[in-house]
Order: structure tokens, then sequence, then C-alpha cells
């Protein structure tokens, strides 16, 4: 059985072995390793081999266990790729570097509130349901480009990227593809895409941002 770190070491292999073979420069992939459920003690290895980039997707959650570990790693970048309620967006402003899923008009507004009265700016991306289901967050593909432009015209929010989480039987290609797409029509370089089964298949197609949890954590319980 390979633990955390081993596993930490061959994704970054593999991120590295696409962006070469996509000619892509080495730095221009950033590794978001995702701990959601795992506990600090099973973090703390991760951190330990030098990854400073972690996901989660549950505000609460991440209230639990960041803080503290955020005391002994401080350059600890955390991202946030769950949804995102309204309520919760003072306190996601207060700990996310960046919030991967901005998808609606009053969470816009929220954020642009929270950002100013925090003075904090995290970065942000569009979360765009690629494959039209019902029961995902994200906007639909085809307002996702007035989106981005109401986004940074009525409530003044810098845009980085979009993000989206392909159907989960589907080939994820076509979804990258189309995300691609969008961020060229929206003008935003970024692009959150390819998790644990597609990263490389995301990286191929111009993934920034890979959000790859299982493959360094193992099985969530
Ligand atoms: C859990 C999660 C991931 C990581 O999934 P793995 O398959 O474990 O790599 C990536 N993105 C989002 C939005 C997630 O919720």
């Amino acid at each position: 059985m390979l633990d955390a770190q081993s596993r930490l070491a061959e994704v970054k292999a593999a991120v590295a072995a696409s962006a070469k073979s996509a000619a892509r420069a080495p730095g221009g992939v950033t590794l978001i390793a995702v701990s959601k459920t795992f506990s600090a003690d099973e973090i703390r290895p991760v951190l330990e081999a030098g990854q400073r980039t972690f996901g989660e997707n549950r505000v609460q959650e991440s209230e639990g266990k960041w803080p503290a570990l955020r005391q002994e790693f401080p350059e600890v970048e955390l991202h946030l790729i769950g949804p995102l309620q309204s309520n919760k967006t003072a306190d996601a402003v207060a700990l996310f570097d960046v919030i991967h899923t901005v998808d609606r008009e009053k969470l816009a507004k929220a954020l642009a509130r929270e950002m100013a009265s925090q003075g904090r700016k995290p970065g942000l991306f569009v979360q765009v349901n690629t494959g039209g289901e019902d029961q995902k967050a994200g906007v639909a593909p085809k307002e996702a480009v007035a989106f981005v432009k109401r986004c940074r015209e009525v409530h003044g929010l810098t845009i980085d990227g979009l993000m989206c989480i392909p159907p989960f039987d589907e080939n994820p290609g076509p979804h990258f593809a189309l995300l691609r797409k969008l961020a060229g029509e929206a003008g935003v370089e970024k692009l959150s895409m390819g998790m644990s089964g597609d990263f490389e298949t995301a990286i191929a197609l111009g993934a920034t941002h890979v959000r790859v949890g299982s493959a360094i954590f193992g099985a969530r319980g």
C-alpha cells in the first residue's frame, strides 16, 4: 500500500508529464489536493511533503480543521470547490483564498459585499454545469458568458476562470473542451477542471487547476 506522500509524488509526476506532452509550461498547472472528509492528521503528511494548495467542499468542515493547520503551515492556499450558500459567504470569504463555485446572481452580490467589508479578495471562478444536470450546481453553458459579464459589470468582481464537474458517466473530454471555449468567449484565462480519474485529459485540454482527491488521499470513507 502506498501512503499519501508517495501517491502525492506520483500525481505530481503525472501532472508534470501531462503538461509536458501537451507542450504546456510545467508551472502552468496548479495541483489542488482535495482533502474533504480527511482529518488534520491525515492531511499533515501531505503538507509535510511540501503540498500547499488544498481544496475543500464545505465551509463548516474547513473551519474545523484549517485554521489550526494554517498556524503550522502559514503558506497554505485554500480553495473552496463545493457549492456555497449565500448565508455562508462571510465565512467563506474569511477562510478561502479562491472560490470555484460562483454560479448565481445572489451569490455574486453577497460575495461583492463581503469582499468589500472584509477587505479580502479571494480569486473567483464561475462554475458551469456543462452537462446540464438538474442536481448539479453551475450556470448553464449558454448563460455562462453573460453571467461572467454581469459579475464584472454589475458586481465589480474580477472573475479569474471557469470551473466544471462533468457528468460522472460521460466522457469528460467534450465537457473540458466546452469549458475552454466558453472561457475564451468570456475573456477569462483559468480553467478548473479534472479530478483523480481524468486530470490528464483535462491538462491536455488546457486545465490550469486540477482538483485531485482520492488519487492522493485514498478512497473516501
Ligand atoms: C471531491 C471533489 C474532487 C476530487 O475528486 P476525486 O475524484 O477524489 O479526485 C474534485 N472536485 C470537486 C468539485 C469535488 O467535490
